[in-house]
């Protein structure tokens, strides 16, 4: 049984410390974060290895886990469907499979108001220093602590996030609010609207209470849309009172103005549905799209994992899948390895190489989008291919894609 230690308690974090509990080794969690970390996610998209992770982690995995969708459909701005395709995945979200891992986790082992500051390391172990004072010692840590992780800021301050050129709108509107056109033509779907130079993608996740009922489910939409980092993010990421918040805006900050602003352009250029489930939508919050990419993840005996290794655009819907298997690969190495330095460049070895293409997979397909705008037309023909290859290449399973080293198509380079 080895000391080791998890910095981050979101949905990484708790991956892997569940896990590696459960190979009996002794694990404390630092998380930076005083209360509960929920209600501030929406959708997330699963795939097979999502399962096989949270399996790993303990939990249980059943038809509660989300609501089933079989088709996809993308809509014009006219409302009439431009093509569909079939494509049955399950969508969840982020509070469902928090509340399922942290459940799985003892209340003991996770720490909070712990953020991690500084760390030294020596050839036996290594420590972490905390805001509070407090002082942690193990033979390994694996830094799960996002996208700007503190523990990065340590070993590797180099890399920074980048920012991709556009947001996100999002948000989820309850089912029982919509019209029965938009529950007939859209509601069940994963929807895409696709207007020059932008995406809307939306699907139905579990309502209040994780309930998947008909009339009880909400509809979890994403909106991307471009905003110059000097002047409209700047903008964006202001509160009503002036307040500046460069690293997000919480969501309950987010302007009322910009969020009058984001429904009219809506009724502008999205289809109808879109555009009453925008208006229905009580708080629709909004996030800057970023890239992370590093060209290290082991540091002897400190090793980073989830967002704070690798941040893909969410097009690719895999921030939660890949810390999955990052955590289960680290498992794997440990159980094999000991909780050595060992261990983990055996992780590296195997995932380096993988979350680099993750990225480059996510900047394919935001590109892509972009690139809509500037080929400026409207031609229905022309978008009803993009629709089908937006359709067959967002959020999808690309796991034997990525074991062939060909998430990017090769016309792509
Ligand atoms: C509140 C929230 C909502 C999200 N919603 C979605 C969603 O709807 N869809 C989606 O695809 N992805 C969402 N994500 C991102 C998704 O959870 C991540 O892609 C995935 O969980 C892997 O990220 P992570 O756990 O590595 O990092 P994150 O989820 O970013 O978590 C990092 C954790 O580390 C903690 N932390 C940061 N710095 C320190 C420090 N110095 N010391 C200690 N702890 C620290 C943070 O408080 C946070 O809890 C969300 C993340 C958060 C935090």
């Amino acid at each position: 049984m080895a000391k080791i230690l998890v910095v981050g308690g979101s949905l990484g974090g708790l991956f892997v410390a569940n896990i590696l509990l459960r190979q009996g080794h002794d694990i404390t969690l630092l998380e930076k974060a005083t209360g509960s970390l929920d209600g501030r996610g929406a959708g997330i998209v699963t795939h097979d290895a999502l399962a096989q992770a949270l399996k790993a982690a303990g939990v249980t995995v059943d038809h509660t886990l989300g609501v089933l969708v079989s088709q996809r459909v993308t809509l014009g701005r006219d409302g009439n469907n431009l093509g569909e395709m079939e494509l049955p995945q399950v969508l969840t979200s982020w509070s469902r499979l928090y509340h399922m891992l942290k459940e799985s986790f003892p209340a003991e082992r996770y720490l909070q108001g712990k953020a991690v500051k500084s760390l030294t390391q020596n050839a036996n172990s290594v420590r972490v220093q905390c805001e509070d004072g407090s002082q942690y010692e193990a033979e390994l840590l694996i830094a799960s602590d996002g996208i700007r992780s503190g523990v990065r800021a340590q070993v590797a301050p180099e890399v920074q996030p980048e920012y991709a050129g556009y947001i996100a709108w999002r948000g989820v509107c309850d089912e029982a609010c919509l019209s029965q056109h938009t529950l007939d033509t859209l509601f069940n779907h994963f929807g895409f609207c696709l207007p020059d130079g932008e995406q809307m993608l939306g699907y139905p996740v579990a309502g209040s209470g994780n309930d998947t009922r008909p009339g009880k489910r909400r509809y979890n939409f994403v909106w991307y849309r471009p905003a110059s980092q000097d002047k409209e993010l700047i903008s964006l990421l202001t509160d009503d009172d002036g307040r500046y918040y460069p690293t997000g805006i919480p969501p309950l900050k987010v302007s009322w103005k910009h969020i009058a602003h984001m429904r009219q352009v809506a009724h502008e250029i999205l289809a109808p549905q879109y555009a009453e489930i925008l208006e229905k939508t009580a708080a629709p919050f909004l996030q800057a799209i970023y890239d992370v990419r590093s060209e290290q993840i082991v540091f002897d005996r400190v090793a980073l994992m989830g967002d704070a290794a690798f941040v893909g655009r969410p097009h690719v819907g895999m921030g939660v899948t890949k810390a999955g298997d990052e955590a289960m690969v680290i498992a794997k190495y440990i159980a094999q390895l000991g909780a050595t330095p060992q261990a983990l460049q055996a992780y590296s070895d195997e995932r380096l190489k993988l979350g680099q293409q993750v990225v480059a997979r996510a900047q394919y397909l935001g590109r892509y989008m972009q690139a809509q705008g500037s080929k400026g037309t409207r031609d229905t023909d022309n978008l009803k291919r993009n629709a089908s290859t937006v359709m067959a290449e967002t959020a999808i399973d690309i796991s034997d894609l990525l074991a062939q080293g060909k998430a990017v198509p090769e016309s792509a380079h």
